[in-house]
């Protein structure tokens, strides 16, 4: 039998989060203030994030610890393993070598938990008593849900309403959790109130979930609002991917020619590549291919504008400079594979923008299919989001095929599959359709974005 798992014991598990902050080759823009448009100050963020997360934000250090208590619960479910397809080479018939670090088996069925425990963690020693979120189909609200009712604190979900009414099942695990969950819009904010006013029947999307929440943060005293993606500390939080990664490849003598991760808000794939960034950035492997991979119905890097936009709709959350579709983007409802979000982190849109990353996007219709032949191959059923990594792991597969070359290539699994079978029922029963986003619903969002004058 070929071994194809590669184990890191808990003894091994790293002890310290990795922080791309420290190596970038040019500073990160820094995020305005809406009302002056001058930088923020910690101060702007005190009313909703604790002094800890608002120091990782903006922290200089290269390496952070991960406290004792932290590590303690990740070890529920990390290290996590990283796999080698070899079932989906002999089916791609592909020279290439296919590892894959499987992030499905934590708790809530994703990454998501990795900067979950850690935020819930830092507000608790705040003295925080409630956290408030957004969330989309459902993974980040029930990630954050394991994670408060670890460190009991109480939490309030607001969830996009199409998903709250068509994806039932994660807003079960919230509740069964003790969380409290809304559809988004909701009459109980005044975000929520103003958007039903204009359309009594909105689907809802993260952006304005998000707005609702910060309202319910910004106006408690003992209550935070938490993100799962996009800020730096999200992409601090989730380095533990690739730092233990690093240490599985190097178990078998291996290192990435090729890293690929979907992203939505960049969490994951920043989390499994920024640690091996570190290397590229150092000069050591300047010839490493990463590549970011996004739906064709929701393209931020590869067509949005790298611009000052807000996180949200109403406006709240400070300008940040990113890639993005504008903050008025609605994700098409003929979308099934998430990574909705209009937005990209500001550290993976820098990274784009100097040419260090990679950006593809790919249609549904294909993503799927990937999904189902990696499912038929590997026995996992990939969530819809991590197909997209899949799909891009194809095609370079394909093409070692033609080259002959025997690249190593190291995908993200982010998450499993099974609270997306709706989705793939769709697939399956022909209900999904290829939708790319037109350029001049594109340009109508672009026209929307807030004019900052001193945006080089
Ligand atoms: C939320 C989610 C994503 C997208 O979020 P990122 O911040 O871009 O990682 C990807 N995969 C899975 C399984 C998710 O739950």
């Amino acid at each position: 039998m070929k071994d194809n798992k590669i184990y890191l014991p808990a003894s091994e598990i790293p002890t310290s989060y990795y922080n791309i902050l420290a190596d970038l080759p040019t500073p990160l823009a820094m995020p305005l203030n809406p009302a002056t448009k001058e930088p923020i100050s910690p101060a702007d963020l005190s009313a909703i994030f604790p002094e800890e997360l608002i120091m990782q934000e903006m922290s200089p250090e290269r390496y952070i610890k991960i406290p004792e208590e932290v590590l303690n619960i990740y070890t529920l479910s990390r290290p996590t393993p990283v796999i080698r397809a070899f079932r989906l080479e002999e089916f791609l018939d592909t020279p290439a070598k296919i590892y894959f670090k499987y992030e499905g088996v934590n708790p809530a069925g994703s990454h998501k938990t990795n900067t979950a425990i850690a935020q819930a963690f830092y507000n608790k020693r705040a003295g925080i008593k409630k956290l408030v979120t957004e969330t989309g189909a459902g993974q980040w609200g029930s990630a954050l849900s394991v994670a408060t009712n670890h460190f009991g604190l109480d939490l309030e979900v607001f969830m996009v309403k199409v998903s709250f009414h068509q994806k039932p099942y994660r807003k079960t695990m919230m509740m069964l959790h003790g969380a409290t969950v809304h559809a988004s819009p909701s009459d109980i904010t005044q975000s929520g109130k103003a958007v039903l006013e204009k359309d009594p029947n909105s689907p809802g999307s993260l952006g304005i979930a998000i707005s609702e929440a910060i309202e319910i943060a910004a106006n408690n005293e003992d209550t935070n609002y938490s993100l799962g993606s996009v800020l730096n500390h999200v992409m601090l939080h989730q380095s533990i991917i690739g730092e233990e990664a690093k240490k599985q490849m190097a178990k078998v003598d291996e290192y990435p020619d090729i890293l690929i991760g979907c992203s939505g808000g960049g969490s994951n794939f920043a989390g499994l590549t920024f640690p091996f960034i570190h290397d590229k950035l150092a000069g050591n492997k300047k010839d490493l291919r990463i590549i970011a991979v996004e739906p064709a119905s929701c393209p931020s890097l590869t067509k949005g504008k790298f611009t000052y936009d807000f996180g949200d709709t109403a406006g709240y959350t400070p300008l940040i400079k990113m890639f993005t579709l504008g903050h008025n983007f609605i994700p098409p409802k003929i979308h099934a594979g998430g990574l909705r979000y209009h937005g990209m982190a500001p550290t993976v849109s820098h990274l784009y923008n100097e040419n260090i990353i990679e950006a593809q996007n790919y249609h549904q219709l294909e993503v799927f299919d990937a999904a189902r032949d990696f499912l038929r191959a590997e026995g996992i059923l990939p969530a819809p989001e991590s197909a997209h990594a899949i799909k891009a792991v194809f095609e370079e597969a394909k093409k070692c095929k033609e080259t002959g070359e025997a690249k190593t290539i190291l995908f993200n699994l982010s998450g499993h599959g099974f609270l997306d079978l709706g989705a793939y029922e769709s697939y399956l029963s022909n209900d999904l359709e290829d939708y790319e986003l037109p350029e001049e619903l594109i340009m109508r969002y672009f026209a929307e974005l807030p004019v900052i004058e001193n945006d080089l």
